[in-house]
Order: structure tokens, then sequence, then C-alpha cells
């Protein structure tokens, strides 16, 4: 199942439960799919995505799912659609 992350807290909550976390970045013009346990996934490190914060001033979008090809499914779609670029993070991509 496909859920939206809208605020740092929900995406703290998932970390123990493993999955993959697809980070759209308007500005960057990016759709990047991460494991959830990826520091770059991490709203509490200083390099992690801030999904609140993103969310507030409208410059990205979050989805999470347990599944990796429905997560991957998800950011090929955004990123067809908005014609942005599909990334799978080199950081976690194991
Ligand atoms: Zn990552």
């Amino acid at each position: 199942m496909l859920i939206e992350i809208v605020s740092d807290e929900q995406l703290i909550n998932l970390y123990t439960e493993g999955g993959y976390l697809v980070a759209v970045d308007y500005p960057r013009n990016e759709a990047k799919l991460h494991t959830i346990d990826c520091m770059l996934a991490d709203p509490i490190s200083s390099v992690g995505v801030k999904p609140s914060k993103m969310k507030e001033n409208k410059t990205g979008e979050f989805w999470y799912s347990k599944n990796r090809s429905e997560a991957n499914s998800k950011a090929e779609e955004i990123a067809k659609k908005k014609d942005y670029t599909y990334v799978i993070c080199p950081i976690c991509n194991r």
C-alpha cells in the first residue's frame, strides 16, 4: 500500500518498518527512490529530507511503500507525468 508522507514525524515513525521512500523534489525536477533507513531519507539527519517543511513550502512530496516495485512504479509515474528525472539513490541502492 502506498502512503503519502506529509510530516517528518510520520517518516520517523516508519524508520523501523523497512520499505521504500519516494522523495519528489520540485525545484530539482527529481523523483528519487530511497530505502527508508537511508540517511538521506531520515528527517533527523542534517542531510535528510524534511517532509513537513517541503509540504508547507510546496516544494516536494513523499510516498512510502513497503514494497519496492510499488514505490518504484510511483516514482516512475511521477517522473513521467512531470517530466522529472527518476533516480535510484546511489547511497542506499542495494
Ligand atoms: Zn537513499
